[in-house]
């Protein structure tokens, strides 16, 4: 019984992978309009002509629709292959990734990002092809640099760390998820303004469009869960805490803004590197070198 009863317990924790937002639809506007006008006049082109096969005018308005198709009957089979793609679980605080034991199966942000780019860089896919890995690669960018969607600890990037915020119940995923950003109280445009007229912290972490650069960000952002003072010393989160996080918060923004802007600009116009165009999906190699 107890063997059947364990059973169960791993059955039960693989069917709740845990729950995939990220950065609500307020931080996704934000990045995916920070990333829209920083794109080169050819890829923003591309962009407009790919987004309109979607009915859409900009990326801020598919950014969180990889998130939503959870909800639609009709891409229910397309949400069960990809939602695992939205985070990574790393191991430890050493927050190093490695594909074989981190993204089994191709299933982990860093991979959706690399196989999404693929499809968008291929000019033998389908236009409806193509804009659905544009949606997809907009959001997974802004995924990865939410520092919840790349952790190390068993909480399930946060959702089971319960905290008090704004004075309600809250867990720590949502509170990184919207609730630093909703403290703004501003919309996308006005908030991807406001960070665009801010000095940039990191202009030369940008570069890189590739599964090491990928790996790299989501390392960065489990290196910032495993920072001093990111989980809260008391249940109660109050102004100290948004003071010195929400800055942290808003230079993942920039940077993904900046990264997914990039991207764009090698997927569309100049040419990916050969590599890139067929990634054998779901065999990430190690960007580490063996020694
Ligand atoms: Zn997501």
């Amino acid at each position: 019984m107890r063997g059947v009863a364990r059973l169960g317990t791993v059955l039960l924790a693989c069917t709740l992978a845990w729950p995939v937002q990220a950065w609500g639809p307020l931080g996704h506007a934000i990045i995916a309009q920070l990333a829209q006008r920083q794109l080169g006049a050819d890829a923003h082109a591309e962009v407009l002509r790919l987004l309109a096969a979607t009915h859409a005018e900009s990326l801020a308005a598919v950014s969180s629709w990889a998130d939503a198709i959870q909800d639609d009957p009709a891409e229910r089979a397309l949400w069960q292959r990809t939602r695992r793609q939205h985070y990574v679980d790393f191991r430890d605080p050493t927050c190093e990734f490695e594909p074989a034991l981190d993204c089994r199966g191709g299933q982990c942000v860093v991979a959706g990002i690399e196989h999404y780019v693929a499809v968008l860089a291929d000019r033998s896919q389908s236009d409806a092809a193509r804009a659905e890995a544009l949606k997809f690669v907009v959001h997974f960018v802004g995924d990865i640099h939410q520092p919840l969607h790349a952790g190390y600890r068993d909480d399930r990037g946060g959702n089971t760390w319960q905290v008090r915020f704004d004075g309600r119940g809250s867990n720590l995923h949502r509170v990184w998820d919207s609730g630093l950003l909703a403290s703004r109280g501003l919309a996308a445009p006005a908030y991807a303004r406001l960070l665009e007229a801010q000095p940039e912290a990191q202009p030369q972490a940008v570069a890189g469009a590739d599964a090491a650069a990928y790996a790299r960000w989501a390392e960065e952002s489990c290196r910032i869960t495993a920072g001093p003072g990111f989980y809260p010393q008391t249940r109660r989160i109050g102004a100290g805490y948004v003071r010195a996080e929400r800055p942290v918060a808003e230079q993942r923004l920039r940077l993904a803004g900046r990264r997914l802007a990039a991207i764009l600009d090698a997927a569309l116009v100049n040419d990916m590197p050969r590599r890139y165009q067929h990634p054998p999906s779901g065999r990430l190699r190690s960007h580490r070198p063996s020694s």
